[in-house]
């Protein structure tokens, strides 16, 4: 299992003013980060470090795709991903996640980036998300149109029971007797 260690920065021990770091994350990332949905992709992140007075300022760059189950006919789909977050992250004495502003233990001082790596790759993601058009798996939209087709031929059986259908179905066996 791989670890997140790398994805952990610390902040108090940085001499530089301005710092950049790059990461390719790939399928371990997700692989261990725990409570991922998603299991498969290829990422560039690059963050940029600004130390400022009482605070630092996060910018993240992250570029790549992840693999996702396509809207339409649920076969993996890859997502492109383009996504820009910043952060801003003070010392404090207790840690918390509010607006963008993230507090750390002022006496270990270390951001832990690899949920927030997450969460911007999830904020990047379509809410609708399907193949481009044709590339859908046709024996899949074919039965999951089937599907549909027999809800509606099921509608319409419920419609033949109308009290007025029912009268003539009355009036025919009447008129047998
Ligand atoms: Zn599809």
């Amino acid at each position: 299992m791989c670890s997140l260690e790398h994805l952990k920065i610390d902040l108090k021990g940085m001499k530089e003013a301005v710092m950049t770091s790059e990461y390719d994350l790939g399928d371990e990332f997700f692989g261990a980060l725990d409570g991922s949905q998603l299991e498969h992709g290829a990422l560039h992140v690059s963050v940029s470090i600004r130390k400022m007075t009482g605070f630092f300022e996060l910018q993240f760059h992250t570029e790549g795709a992840v693999t996702i189950s396509c809207d339409r006919c649920l076969d993996d789909m890859e997502q492109p991903i383009v996504a820009d977050n910043t952060l801003v992250v003070k010392l404090g004495d207790t840690y918390s996640d509010e607006d963008d502003t993230v507090t750390i233990d002022e006496n270990e001082g270390i951001l832990d980036m690899s949920w927030f790596i997450y969460e911007f790759i999830m904020l990047a993601i379509p809410i609708k998300h399907v193949h481009a058009p044709g590339k859908c798996n046709s024996a899949m939209t074919q039965k999951l149109e089937e599907l549909s087709g027999a809800v509606r031929s099921g509608e319409e059986e419920v419609k033949e029971i109308d009290p007025r259908w029912e009268a003539l179905v009355k009036l025919k066996v009447k008129s047998e007797e």
